[in-house]
């Protein structure tokens, strides 16, 4: 039976109703621990290689002024933490930008083959240093999304390029293509795999892969220059394309992520 909020002379059914409000405030709650969580990360995140660029500058006005050598190794750690607060600060406005525009479902129409293929361009210097193939199938059909044309670049150059960073240096990566019925809600969504044949992940960290600043080896990932925020915005930038992004890993024989993308309902939009 509906409850009528404005004809209950008892007032039995108001607990039900704040019950409502509490759990709105708990909701609020969790969010602004959450804000202030990241605040405090990305804080930290931050603070480490600036602490390390101002005690640098302090031993070369000090103690190591008249040493050309020691001057050149620290300038080049200096430039090293200085391009990582970058790529920080790059990755933080990124996420911001994205949630910003969380509401909106993206609506010019592109082409997926043709970002995949801008992508795998643009890595293929990495590719070429770290002596991997790039091997694709089926990449020259017209895939057509209603999308963000640069979210959805931002989105596969951080899976491709993942793969380079963390899968086997010399062996290939594969990417391959394919268009599938979601199980979940019976509509056709592309599906792009991005595999690599590296170190892999094991089970239990899986589902924490897109938390901001998660990293399952905190020192090979420094060493690999991430930040720990190229897959929370590969799933910011997913749920608003209403996509999804999925995982499958074997530790020792590499990962597979995978992403979906809804087929664009009418053709001429
Ligand atoms: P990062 O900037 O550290 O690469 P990401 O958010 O892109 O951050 O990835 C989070 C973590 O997930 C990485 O630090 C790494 O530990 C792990 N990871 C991501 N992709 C792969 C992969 N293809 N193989 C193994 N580990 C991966």
């Amino acid at each position: 039976t509906p409850i009528h909020l404005n004809s209950d002379p008892e007032g039995e059914h108001r607990p039900e109703f704040i019950l409502l409000l509490l759990h709105d405030q708990t909701e609020q709650k969790n969010m602004a621990r959450m804000r202030a969580d990241f605040v405090a990360n990305a804080s930290h995140e931050l603070r480490t290689p600036l602490a390390s660029v101002i005690g640098f500058i302090e031993t070369l006005l000090g103690p190591a002024k008249d040493d050309p050598v020691a001057r050149d190794r620290f300038l080049r750690i200096m430039l090293d933490q200085s391009e990582r607060m970058s790529r920080l600060v790059s990755d933080l406005l990124s996420l911001s930008r994205i949630e910003m525009r969380a509401h909106v479902l993206p609506d010019t129409r592109v082409d997926l083959s043709k970002i995949m293929r801008h992508v795998i361009d643009s890595l293929s210097p990495l590719a070429q240093d770290l002596d991997v193939a790039i091997k694709t199938n089926q990449l020259d059909d017209d895939l057509w999304v209603s999308g963000d044309r640069d979210e959805l670049v931002q989105v596969f150059e951080n899976l491709v390029e993942n793969a380079l960073k963390y899968g086997k240096d010399g062996e290939k990566i594969d990417i391959s293509y394919s268009r599938v019925i979601d199980s979940a809600d019976g509509k056709p969504y592309h599906c792009f795999n991005v595999r690599d044949y590296g170190a892999g992940i094991s089970q239990e960290h899986l589902p924490r892969l897109t938390e901001r600043f998660y990293r399952v080896d905190v020192a090979s990932s420094r060493e690999q220059k991430g930040t720990g925020l190229g897959l929370a915005i590969v799933k910011h930038i997913l749920t608003r394309h209403r996509g999804k992004l999925l995982v499958e890993s074997q530790p020792g024989e590499g990962a597979t992520f995978q992403v979906r993308l809804p087929v664009s309902d009418s053709a001429d939009l």
